[in-house]
């Protein structure tokens, strides 16, 4: 039984596929429970409704997290890729939505119908908007900062 390559769902233990979506690698439960596990990072090319929209994959994914969003389970899942305890926190503050994070590789499982609910929250929406706005004003100053800099110069001349 231990000839799969691949990587077995952290929830119901059955062997996951690897999807692509939009250029993103996925590890999904297609054959069980309809998790998804993203890597550090991915989660945020496909968390807003209209990303990844048509893609037959995604709609597969999708129509099979049917199940209700869990709360928070008590139980610890154990990180896929690197073996780590993973901390099961709430996506956002006041979303409801509680997924489960490894903080030592970045990674995210989604317990089937996750994914399908953090698309479709409004909490999750407003968040990621302010995140970007912040994200805007952020690189921003760091521009201004740089323009300044480079136009003053030299440091302040040291009297003696
Ligand atoms: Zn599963
Ligand atoms: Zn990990």
């Amino acid at each position: 039984m231990s000839s799969h390559e691949g990587y077995i769902c952290p929830a119901c233990r059955k062997p996951l596929e690897t999807v692509r979506i939009r250029g993103v690698d996925l590890e999904a439960c297609t054959n069980g429970c309809g998790g998804i596990w993203f890597d550090a990072a991915e989660l945020f090319r496909l968390d807003e409704p209209e990303e990844g929209e048509g893609d037959p994959v995604l709609a597969r994914l999708l129509a099979r997290s049917s199940q209700s969003p869990s709360g928070p389970s008590g139980e610890k899942r154990i990180c896929l890729k690197c073996g780590a305890k993973m901390k099961n926190h709430e996506h956002r503050e006041g979303s409801g939505i509680f997924i489960d994070e490894c903080y030592a590789c970045g990674g995210i499982w989604l317990d089937g119908g996750e994914l399908k609910a953090i698309r479709e929250n409004p909490v999750v929406r407003q968040s990621n908007e302010e995140r970007a706005r912040l994200a805007r004003e952020f690189s921003q100053k760091v521009q201004e900062e740089k323009q300044r800099l480079g136009r003053g110069g030299k440091p302040p001349a040291r009297q003696s």
